[in-house]
């Protein structure tokens, strides 16, 4: 590099660092210079400029029998001079009282109510003060709160109840604002029957609880502030294993030992994380491994990831979910999208971090092969969505919020990042990062932030850098820009030569697959083609023992496979896994996939009005449309 170039660089790193950008804040209160002005979230009803919920501090008891939580949330407010009401979110809620901590009545009113958004709760303030008391109770059909009898468990003798609040759910078991830019601390006591247990994604003040009136209590503190959708409640019959010095897992007792070797790599996936980013900063990170119905594969709740019991495939092949959730712990929880339109903010850096975790612990060629399924799952998923929902930004005015949780978000926001570090170079990447999350902790983040931020700390006016980026092509427009990084496995080059052999006659158990993981694997199975023989089919199942494999992910993509050829002999696997569980991710598309047949649409319905009393209403809510589903 000539020199002049070179005092060019280090001009600009020492200007970059002598002038940190100021830390804009959401204090209501503070001075309008020191503001961090948020976008409008169309999908709250707050008004946080008047006043803002800034901790929420819950006492609540967990009444199975009414599928009900009850009680009390004490929000802490902060309150612009001229405030005199402040406006919650709130969804299914039965408002019993709204009073000031020393009991004094206050007067309340409830909007008109819209299916997802559910309805503004509307308090007067009194003249002084900054806490209110909500009495309230939830209803049995609350969307976040999924109530599962002891059959819908593994041990089969307790019941189990949990929340998933994420996007915007958390309004139906707690009154607040609930936009991922307004963010909370939470303190919780939470009573339940004897002899379960409570868990939250918060600090767990009372490990053996205390003995209550009419259970055990309980009681959490979170003092980091979280957006809302983080606030998370589990309660069943659960044990705890340590991993390592600040990891561990909680599962039902007849789980919780195949979890905790499962998830051994924890501690090694944390410290690979810091290196890449700075600091863990939630203290412990634990898992809870959850009944089968949970519909999501995690939810990155802070401090206790929520994960399905799918991921536990004996092997420990499956674990990049876990990689995935704790890097939410910096993009995600740390720095948060400040509206659901933003949401790619969470998901495309927390795809992208997550491969980086998986490439330090498990090596290149592992994260390559991670990185070709993602954009293959990318290219399948885009084929099927309008071009408006392509970009990276959405417009969700007007929409479920869930409508922006497709692939593009995941694995165009990961494409996007991949690109931009083989642009710049990682090492300068990777300082970029590192320099974004500690800069933005604990605050939200708009996209078009990030682009600026982007602009002034990494491109820096470099017109062919930003060439090779493209900043605005992926954020703004449809499909994979053409300077999208390439994805090269030579892991799957061979998986493809193995195929081909396969087709050309070569008997299955010939193929070279001893050290297969279960990417080769599902690399195989993605690109056999269309319109093999049943005796071909047969011999794949008797070589591999396809149908019954315990590799969830593998018996997804045969039995995909299967369907697509009408094999009639992994039917009853296929059945028996949709009833099994309920994750999203393989229940959805194996429905379509019968659903798209002309023989397998009456199948599909009379596997579903099996498996559906099994289901998160999140997953029903996916499937019933695709079936047609009424009740029937
Ligand atoms: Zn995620």
């Amino acid at each position: 590099m000539p020199v002049r170039s070179l005092l060019a660089v280090l001009v600009l790193t020492l200007t970059g660092c002598a002038q940190p950008q100021p830390v804009a804040t959401t204090d209501v209160t503070a001075p309008a210079s020191e503001r961090l002005v948020l976008p409008e979230d169309v999908h709250s009803y707050a008004r946080p400029a008047e006043a803002r919920v800034t901790d929420v501090a819950l006492d609540l008891t967990a009444d199975f029998a009414a599928k009900q939580l009850h009680g009390t949330a004490t929000l802490t407010l902060d309150r612009a001079p001229d405030a005199d009401e402040v406006v919650l979110d709130t969804r299914d809620l039965a408002i019993e009282q709204v009073t000031t901590p020393d009991g004094t009545p206050l007067t309340f009113t409830l909007g008109a109510a819209d299916p997802f958004l559910g309805q503004p709760l509307t308090v007067t303030l009194p003249e002084t003060g900054d806490r209110i008391v909500v009495h309230y109770r939830t209803s049995p059909e609350a969307a976040a709160v999924q109530w599962l009898s002891p059959d819908q468990t593994t041990g089969g003798t307790h019941p189990f109840v949990f929340t998933q609040g994420q996007a915007i759910l958390t309004r139906t078991w707690m009154p607040t604002q609930d936009s991922p830019g307004i963010r909370q601390t939470y303190s919780a006591e939470v009573t339940v029957p004897t002899p379960l247990t409570a868990v939250m994604s918060a600090e767990m003040l009372t490990p053996e609880g205390e003995p209550a009136e009419d259970g055990t209590t309980y009681r959490f503190r979170m003092d980091e502030a979280i957006p809302p959708y983080l606030i998370a409640l589990a309660i069943g019959d659960l044990d705890f294993r340590e991993v390592g010095p600040r990891t561990g897992v909680w599962a039902e007792p007849s789980v919780v030992e195949a979890a905790a070797y499962e998830l051994a790599d924890m501690e090694a996936m944390i410290d690979a994380a810091e290196g890449l980013y700075g600091p863990y900063r939630w203290g412990r990170y634990d898992v809870l491994v959850l009944p089968p119905s949970f519909p999501f594969g995690g939810m990155e709740n802070p401090r206790l990831t929520f994960a399905t019991p799918t991921i536990l495939a004996g092997d420990r092949s499956l674990v990049s979910l876990i990689a995935h959730e704790l890097a939410h712990s910096w993009s995600g929880n740390l720095v948060t999208n400040a509206t659901w339109a933003d949401f790619w903010l969470n998901e495309g850096f927390t795809s992208y971090f997550e491969n980086r975790i998986m490439e330090a612990v498990y090596g290149a060629e592992y994260a390559r092969m991670l990185e070709s399924l993602s954009r293959r799952d990318l290219a399948a998923e885009m084929a099927d969505l309008p071009e408006a929902d392509q970009h990276l930004f959405l417009d969700l005015d007007g929409r479920d919020p869930d409508d922006g949780m497709t692939a593009i978000a995941y694995d165009k926001g990961a494409a996007f990042l991949r690109t931009i570090e083989v642009a710049a170079g990682r090492e300068r990447f990777d300082a970029f990062l590192r320099d974004y999350f500690d800069r933005h902790a604990f605050q939200p983040m708009t996209t078009e932030r990030f682009l600026d931020h982007l602009d002034a700390e990494l491109i820096r006016g470099d017109a062919a850098l930003r060439a090779r980026i493209q900043p605005e092509a992926w954020v703004y427009g449809p499909g994979l820009p053409d300077v999208a990084a390439p994805v090269v496995s030579e892991a799957f080059a061979r998986v493809e030569a193995q195929a081909e052999a396969f087709l050309a006659g070569t008997a299955p158990e010939s193929l070279e697959t001893d050290a297969w993981t279960t990417h080769e694997w599902l690399h195989f199975l993605e690109v056999l083609p269309d319109g093999l023989s049943a005796e071909q089919l047969d011999a794949l199942d008797a070589a591999f023992g396809l149908t019954e494999t315990g590799n969830s992910e593998v018996l997804f993509a045969w039995l995909r496979t299967a369907i697509a050829h009408r094999y009639e002999p992994a039917f009853p696997a296929l059945r028996d896994f949709l009833v099994r569980q309920g994750r999203r991710k393989f229940v959805l598309p194996l429905f379509q996939d019968l659903a798209r047949t002309d023989w397998g649409r009456a199948l599909a319905r009379e596997i579903y009005r099996e498996a559906r009393p099994g289901y998160h209403a999140i997953t029903a809510g996916s499937v019933d449309p695709v079936l047609g589903w009424e009740g029937g």
